[in-house]
Formats: C-alpha cells, sequence, structure tokens
C-alpha cells in the first residue's frame, strides 16, 4: 500500500498529539479510507517528516499520535523562485502543482499588463489560500516534505519594487531570446525564474525586468508555448541540467 502522507501546520516532535479539524478527519476518513490506528506521515515545512497513528476519529474532528522522525527534511541546494504571470482558473493550478513538484521553494503569482485575470485583494487572498492548499496536496503526493511559500498576488511592479536588491539571478523566458535556457550557467545564489502570463509580458514591463541586475532573457526554442507549459517546460530542462536531478 503506498505510504499515506499529510501535511499539518502544527509543530511535530516525538509524542506529540495532534487534533486536526474538518478538512484532515474528511480527506484522512473519507479519501484515505483510514481508521483508527492506521499510520500516515506527517510533515510540516520546518521539522521533517514524522510517522504518526490515528488515535480518535470523530465526524469532524481527528487526533493522531506522533513517534518518530522518519526524514530529515531534504530540499534542492539551489533555490528556485517562479515569478508567474497569474493565467486563468485551471491553469494557474496547473502551474502551482507542477512547480511544487518540481520542487521550486517559492511561487509568486503578478498580475501583469497583458493577463487577463483581475483580483481585489479579498479575491487575492482567496487565491493565495487555494494556491497554498494546491502546493501542500503536490507535496503529499511528491514526497516532498517543505511546500513552497505562494505569496499573495500582486502587481508585477510592486514586486519589482521588493526585489531590487535581493542576490539571485533572475531569466525571464521571453520567446525568441537570444539564448537558450540550456546555456545558462548554475547561480551561486538563487534563481528567479519570470514567466508571463497567456498574453506575454509587454513591452514596457520587459524594459522593466531587463534593467533589473543579473537579469537575462532567455528562450524555450522556437515554438511559443502556453504559459503553463513553459513552466513545466523551463523547471524541468533546469533539474535535469543544473540541479537536483543532475
Ligand atoms: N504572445 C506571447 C506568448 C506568451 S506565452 C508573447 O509573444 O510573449 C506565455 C509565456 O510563456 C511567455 O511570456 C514566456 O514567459 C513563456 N514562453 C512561451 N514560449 C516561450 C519560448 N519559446 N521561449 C521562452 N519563453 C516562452
Amino acid at each position: 500500500m503506498p505510504l499515506k502522507r499529510l501535511y499539518v501546520p502544527e509543530r511535530l516532535a516525538a509524542g506529540a498529539e495532534l487534533h486536526l479539524a474538518e478538512e484532515a478527519a474528511r480527506y484522512l476518513g473519507r479519501v484515505l479510507r483510514l481508521r483508527v490506528g492506521d499510520t500516515v506521515n506527517v510533515f510540516n515545512g520546518d521539522d521533517g517528516e514524522w510517522s504518526a497513528t490515528i488515535s480518535r476519529f470523530g465526524k469532524d474532528r481527528v487526533s493522531l499520535a506522533v513517534h518518530e522522525i522518519v526524514a530529515n527534511v531534504i530540499e534542492p541546494r539551489l533555490k528556485i523562485h517562479l515569478v508567474q504571470g497569474i493565467s486563468r482558473g485551471e491553469r494557474m493550478d496547473f502551474v502551482v502543482q507542477k512547480a511544487t513538484e518540481l520542487g521550486v521553494v517559492r511561487i509568486t503569482p503578478v498580475l501583469t499588463d497583458h493577463g487577463v485575470v483581475k483580483l481585489d485583494d479579498k479575491r487575492a487572498g482567496k487565491r493565495r489560500l487555494h494556491w497554498q492548499r494546491v502546493a501542500e496536496s503536490a507535496c503529499e503526493q511528491s514526497g516532498r516534505v517543505n511546500p513552497p511559500q505562494v505569496d499573495a498576488p500582486l502587481p508585477l511592479n510592486d514586486w519589482l519594487g521588493a526585489a531590487r536588491g535581493n542576490d539571485s539571478t533572475n531569466l525571464i523566458l521571453v520567446p525568441g531570446a537570444g539564448r537558450p535556457l540550456s546555456a545558462v550557467e548554475a547561480p551561486a545564489a538563487g534563481l528567479c525564474l519570470l514567466i508571463g502570463p497567456e498574453g506575454g509580458f509587454s513591452e514596457a514591463e520587459r524594459s522593466r525586468l531587463h534593467a533589473m541586475p543579473q537579469t537575462h532573457p532567455v528562450s524555450l526554442g522556437p515554438r511559443i508555448l502556453r504559459a503553463d507549459t513553459a513552466t513545466v517546460a523551463a523547471l524541468t530542462l533546469w533539474q535535469s541540467a543544473l540541479g537536483d536531478w543532475a
């Protein structure tokens, strides 16, 4: 039987008792069909992965007894930060899920000139929570211990202001750029990948992005890829050439 894994926000330590509410109870009971006494691994992104058994099941509550650590946090040496123009509904969920499987440590969804999705503050907060949950589920399924941090969506300009002074290498994916992504050397500090929405980055956005230090436009071949394809292709290429598949 495949190992069952659950993300929990609580601190984890030997002997800890976890009391989880509705969503976890439903997931363990109805989706995974576990019963009292069954084992599940729990992880929270900070304390490693722990074995636990279900000690009590209620309709909308479940208690777990935490036993011992089974895996320490193993995360890629090079931190990849994905800054992604927000695509429509399910495509953005796909991007968050695949980026998590492919080892990204941080996802910043950005609103851009050509983006079709508009979000006010309330909807932006809800979307962030939704994407964070998508990332946590992708971690449960993929064996990762640390869910990536999903930031609240913000305008690309605001992100640019806040990102000034970071020491990462920034790669902007631009169709037709002179340099292929595969020709980039591994940076010493982090890597930030910037991918446009369905409509691409506008001229103005491109020139503001290019003005950032340590920033290079790179291409993914001669065909225009959909934004979600570009994300998967770029991360796959990176992990296989320079990242933790190498
Ligand atoms: N008409 C838009 C296409 C957008 S595709 C344009 O010409 O820019 C969505 C995003 O995917 C792009 O902004 C870019 O970041 C990425 N992308 C798609 N195909 C690419 C390619 N061949 N090389 C580099 N980036 C690509």
